[in-house]
This record gives structure tokens, sequence and C-alpha cells, in this order.
């Protein structure tokens, strides 16, 4: 028995050592991906169906390894989380979305603005406010054209602070959305307390309409309860006419997902979005 244990804390041990090598390599390679600009960003569109309505785009980060295949961000954004790495990721994913956005201004495409996803350990930094108006500032995009989407999560720990944060990014101008929204345990009475402009329903509850009956009460009273704090909703992971339909009848007021469109290269977004004005 007690050769056995042995044997078991060595495979526990080794299954750990590669574990923690695989993320320390990982961690190098991200380092280097950043430094080398290995990154990069694709923009899905946000889709209002009010005519003449400009189209939105959220910033989605990717990272392209030389001749490798390209690694999605599920795969590397916990790990960036976990050592700070994110901090300056999400910095740069910052400027290179409020460059772009004021390129396609500039361009004179009918664009609505640009949302980029704000991490926790972000979203906490004692700087942030100031990172935002600094980015603001050094591309010249106009604070109305960027939106931040901030996880239930984040806003739910420590909620005065949180109440705090938003308050100050707002007054920069910019607007603010919960993400992920239904997946992270917020309380209504928290909710109503913190300033934000949009609710962004998680593609999980999307996912079971028309169909399921619980994911269809789900969204009926997210919707409703969004409306009713004033907050505009966008529905998450559209991939169906039916779903589309069930989420207009609820009143929800934009639309993101494979039916309208999958995450583009900036080339494609601003063809996809000179197509919608043309069309
Ligand atoms: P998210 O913010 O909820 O972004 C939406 C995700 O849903 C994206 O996955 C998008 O490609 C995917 N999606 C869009 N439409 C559909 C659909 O119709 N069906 C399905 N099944 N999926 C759809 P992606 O690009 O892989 O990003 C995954 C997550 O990684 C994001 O979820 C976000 O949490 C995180 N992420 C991405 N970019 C950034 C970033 O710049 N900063 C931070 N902090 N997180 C990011
Ligand atoms: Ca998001
Ligand atoms: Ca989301
Ligand atoms: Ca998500």
């Amino acid at each position: 028995a007690k050769e056995l244990g042995r044997n078991t804390f060595c495979f526990h041990s080794a299954a750990l050592t590669s574990r923690v090598n695989d993320h320390l390599q990982l961690e190098m390679r991200l380092h280097r991906a950043l430094e080398r600009g290995e990154l990069l960003l694709h923009y899905q569109p946000l889709v209002g169906l009010e005519p003449g309505q400009p189209i939105r785009a959220e910033a989605l980060l990717r990272w392209q390894p030389p001749d490798e295949a390209m690694v999605p961000p599920a795969r590397f954004i916990p790990l960036a989380e976990e050592t700070g790495l994110i901090v300056p990721i999400g910095d740069w994913v910052l400027r290179a979305a409020c460059r772009q956005a004021k390129a396609w201004l500039d361009a004179g495409l009918h664009f609505g603005g640009v949302s980029v996803n704000l991490s926790v350990r972000q979203f906490r930094q004692k700087d942030i406010v100031d990172e935002v108006a600094d980015v603001l500032a050094a591309t010249g995009l106009p604070a109305r054209y960027l939106e931040l989407e901030i996880t239930e999560s984040a806003l739910m720990e420590g909620v005065e602070r949180a109440v705090a944060t938003l308050d100050a990014l707002r007054r920069l101008g910019v607007s603010l959305a919960i993400d992920d929204f239904g997946t992270g345990y917020s309380s209504l009475a928290y909710l109503k307390r913190l300033p934000l402009d949009k609710l962004k329903i998680d593609q999980s509850f999307v996912r079971g309409l028309p169909d399921d009956g619980n994911d269809h009460a789900i969204v009926t009273a997210t919707i409703a309860m969004a409306r009713s704090l004033g907050f505009s909703t966008v529905a998450e992971g559209v991939e169906t006419e039916a779903q589309l339909e069930v989420l207009r009848k609820l009143g929800c007021s934009a639309y993101q997902g494979y039916l309208f469109s999958p995450p583009l290269a900036p080339d494609a977004f601003a063809r996809h979005a000179l197509l919608l004005v043309a069309g």
C-alpha cells in the first residue's frame, strides 16, 4: 500500500509539473505574441432592426502565431487574466479598436461605434478611467462611439467601487454594457444601482429559443426587466430566424450572431457595413 501511495504521488506530481510547464510555455508565447504583433482584432456586427440604423461592432481578440493555427480567445484569455498579462493586452485591444473605429468614421462609413470587452482585472485597475480617457484623446475617437462591455461577475464583486468606476467612465461619455447577462448571479438590488446603458443576454439562453420553455421564460423576464430599468438589450448568439422572431416579439433592441455575420477581419467588416447601407 505504501508503494502504491508513493507511485500515486509521483504520478500526480508529474502530471502537475507538466501542466505547470504547459502553462508557463503558453504564458511566454503570449508575452511574445503581444510584443511581436501577433494579436489582431476581428469585428462582429451588432445589428438593430430599425431602418437606417448604423451598424455597430464588437471587437474580438484573435491570436495568430506565425505558421500555426489561430488560437481562440477561450484558450488564452483565462490564462492572461490569471497572470495579469490581460492588462497590457487589454490596453492594446482598447487602443487598436478605437484607432480602427476612428479610421472607419474618417472614411465615412455608416458606423455606430465599437464595443470593447474589459476584463475583470482591467476594470479593477486603479487608473482604468485615465487609461480610457488617454486612449480616446490619443486616437481622436469621440467618446460616444466607444462602448465598454463588462461581465456581470466583474460588476458584482465590490459593487460600491464598481458603481464609482462606472460613473467616472460614463462622465467621459462612453457607454456601458453588462456582458453575458444571466451567467453571473447578479443581484437585482445591485443591478438597479449600476449606471449601465445596455444588457447583453448571454447566448446560452438564446440557444434554446424558441422551443425551450425555461430559456423562453428567462429571456422574456430579462428583456422586460432591462426595459423597466432603462437599459437597451442585445441578444448574443442569434443563429436562426426562429430565434430572431421570438426576440423581436419580446422587444429586444439589437442582435448579434451568425445569422447576421460571424466576427470579420476589418476589411470584411467595412464591406459588410457598406453592403447593408446599399441594400
Ligand atoms: P463574448 O464577449 O461573449 O463574445 C461573443 C462570443 O460569441 C465570441 O466568441 C463570438 O465569436 C461568439 N459568437 C458570436 N455569434 C455567435 C453565434 O451565433 N453562435 C455562437 N455559438 N457563438 C457566437 P470569441 O470571439 O471566441 O470570444 C470568446 C470570449 O473571449 C468573448 O466572449 C470574451 O469573453 C472573450 N474575449 C474576446 N475578445 C476579448 C478581449 O479583447 N478582451 C477580453 N477581456 N475578453 C475578450
Ligand atoms: Ca462581449
Ligand atoms: Ca457576451
Ligand atoms: Ca460569452
